[in-house]
């Protein structure tokens, strides 16, 4: 069909507002490096532009989840590059399509996780989001998703610790790829215990429809944030509810996999 004078000119103008929006944030990420420079969370060293308040040494101490199960994100063995999904998945495939978590739960990503999680440490939060949305970028080759939603905390767990750090994730995440952040479509209706110490099958039990839909899904491909994937239990609830709700597409977005196996040898995970 021909485009009107008047479609061109919108498309005209949205393509100026995108050009000086990128402006106007690369202009205040160079602001806010001058005015409060980034210093790294673990050794105090400086850290590295834009706005990383990790410096290059702990980053070099970053291990990566390179090769891994495309569904779950389970490490796999690097020498069997073909195989693309874990014989857990090939066995019985979780309700989510995808998942990416572009690390390891290991030192540091493990320190600045249980640092976000138990001890306030807001600032963690920031570098995790950063880490992850940076992985995003350079890793992802095909479209985004329409909405990113962060594993919801039961309210008397949100209120004892002041934040939910999946959002904390999720606010990098929407902010580095504009993408839409909802935190009011899915609440946790029982807080559960903490997941540590179970075996997955004890994880399935207790996190069984502890969550529920609050409002209509708005769009069908949805990422689910979180901070670490250990069995995928969590995320593979989640993704029922949101199927059941009309979700087509449903991907989970963690900082890190909880290895079984991790060079060799078998990974107590917490
Ligand atoms: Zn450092
Ligand atoms: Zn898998």
């Amino acid at each position: 069909m021909p485009q009107t004078a008047a479609s061109k000119y919108l498309e005209g103008t949205e393509a100026c507002q995108l050009n000086m929006r990128k402006s106007v944030d690369a202009w205040l990420r160079c602001a806010q490096d001058l005015l409060w420079p980034p210093r790294c969370v673990l050794c105090g060293q400086a850290g590295q532009s834009p706005a990383l308040d990790l410096c290059a040494g702990c980053a070099g101490d970053l291990r990566r989840n390179v090769h891994a199960c495309e569904q779950c994100a389970e490490p796999l063995s690097g020498e069997a590059p073909v195989i693309v999904r874990c014989g857990a998945c090939l066995r019985k495939a979780p309700r989510f399509d995808q998942a990416f978590c572009p690390f390891i739960y290991a030192y540091p990503v493990a320190h600045l996780v249980r640092g976000l999680k138990f001890s306030g440490q807001v600032a963690h939060g920031r570098v995790l989001g950063e880490l992850l949305a940076a992985e995003i970028r350079l890793r992802r080759a095909h479209a985004l998703p329409d909405l990113l939603i962060p594993v919801p905390l039961a309210q008397p767990r949100y209120r004892q610790r002041g934040y939910n750090q999946a959002t904390e994730l999720a606010q990098s995440l929407q902010r580095r790829l504009k993408l839409e952040l909802r935190t009011d479509l899915i609440e946790r209706t029982r807080d559960t215990p903490e997941q540590a110490g179970l075996d997955s099958k004890a994880r399935r039990r207790n996190i069984k429809g502890a969550f529920q839909m609050c409002a209509g899904l708005p769009a069908p491909r949805v990422a689910i944030v979180d901070d670490v994937i250990t069995t995928g239990s969590t995320a593979n609830e989640l993704a029922q509810v949101l199927k059941q709700a009309g979700a087509q597409h449903v991907e989970v977005w963690a900082v890190a996999r909880a290895a079984k196996v991790w060079a060799g040898r078998v990974v107590k995970r917490d």
